[in-house]
């Protein structure tokens, strides 16, 4: 599962959605009811039209319905909010997640706080952020979730750690701040403005990389015996050829890593798989089902 110094994202996403497969079914047969999620994509943006199938696709694999709604890049904010209004209050529904980015002319938090927090798959709704927070039982941010649960099977109990994150944003940085310091690491967020960045990120016991730039991180910003997450997912030419590659230098940092995520095949694919497992949780709420121990899910 974590194999030397790889952490396989692909297959520790296969063994949890396999998992949820089977909480699914069981949940199906008590409820009579089949958990439904909710993709919401506006326009025409190609990275996210592929998101947006391979959720689509996970979804129907693990035997949840999947609700697609595509609506044309000029579409009102209104008309968006209606959208979501209407599956707010739709039964077959247990989870909404709406595509980002939205267009310009969209105000995005304004749409996202207008998902029922019960149905905030996403984890982006304001309460949830401040349940999050508060160290409450909150709907976490797919990718964050995603990334503490490959953290939580390297090293449980984070204590006298130091975490380092570069990346501040709502969708990974800063939720992943809260992970981790739940697991009781020593925290700090970097950023575009900070300074000394390679000083600071080379005292991180686990450095989490969640920017935007094509192998920013060098090896020699790197503590030796390092856990690396790399968030990135950059597409960039390479020898005439389109690839995938994270904001960490993978391998230059190789060797001097203790362990590292691959991109692609990393992070990736624990979004979507921490996706299903937030639909299944707001199922068994929403059925008003007890959920069972999900732990093993995890494990
Ligand atoms: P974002 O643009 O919202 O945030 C980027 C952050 O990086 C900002 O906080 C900014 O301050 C910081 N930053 C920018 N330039 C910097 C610099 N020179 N030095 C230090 N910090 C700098 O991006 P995001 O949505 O958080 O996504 C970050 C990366 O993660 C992107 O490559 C994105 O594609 C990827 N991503 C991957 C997944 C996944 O499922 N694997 C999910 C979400 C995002």
């Amino acid at each position: 599962m974590v194999d030397n110094k790889v952490i396989d994202g692909k297959l520790i996403s296969s063994e949890i959605r396999e998992k949820i497969k089977i909480f699914g079914e069981e949940l199906k047969k008590k409820s009579g009811k089949t958990p439904g999620l909710a993709v919401v994509l506006v326009g025409e943006n190609p990275a996210s039209k592929v998101y947006v199938k391979n959720k689509t696709e996970k979804t129907k694999e693990v035997g949840f319905n999947s609700i697609e709604h595509k609506l044309e890049e000029s579409v009102s904010e209104n008309e968006l909010l209606k959208l979501v209004n209407k599956l707010n209050n739709d039964e077959n529904v247990q989870g909404i997640l709406v595509q980002l980015p939205l267009p310009k002319h969209i105000n995005s938090e304004k749409v996202l706080d207008s998902i029922k927090p019960e149905k905030d798959v996403d984890g982006f709704h304001a309460q949830n952020v401040g349940k999050l927070w508060s160290g409450l039982n909150s709907l976490v941010p797919c990718t964050p979730l995603g990334c503490s649960i490959l953290v939580k099977k390297l090293a449980s109990d984070l204590s006298g750690k130091h975490a380092v994150i570069i990346g501040r944003s709502n969708i990974v940085g800063k939720p992943m701040a809260a992970l981790l310091l739940s697991m009781n690491a020593t925290v700090t967020i970097c950023h575009s403005r900070t300074k000394s960045l390679a000083d600071v990120c080379k005292d991180a016991d686990i450095l989490v990389a969640a920017v935007g730039i094509p192998e920013m991180v060098k090896s020699d910003w790197v503590k030796k015996d390092a856990i690396i997450i790399d968030v990135g997912i950059n597409r960039i030419e390479r020898n005439e050829k389109k690839i995938l590659v994270g904001d960490v230098d993978y391998q230059d940092c190789f060797e001097k890593c203790k362990m590292i995520t691959p991109v692609p095949g990393g992070v990736g694919p624990m979004t979507i798989a921490c996706l299903l497992l937030n639909t299944l949780l707001t199922s068994y709420s929403q059925f008003n089902q007890e959920a069972p121990d999900l732990t093993s899910i995890l494990e």
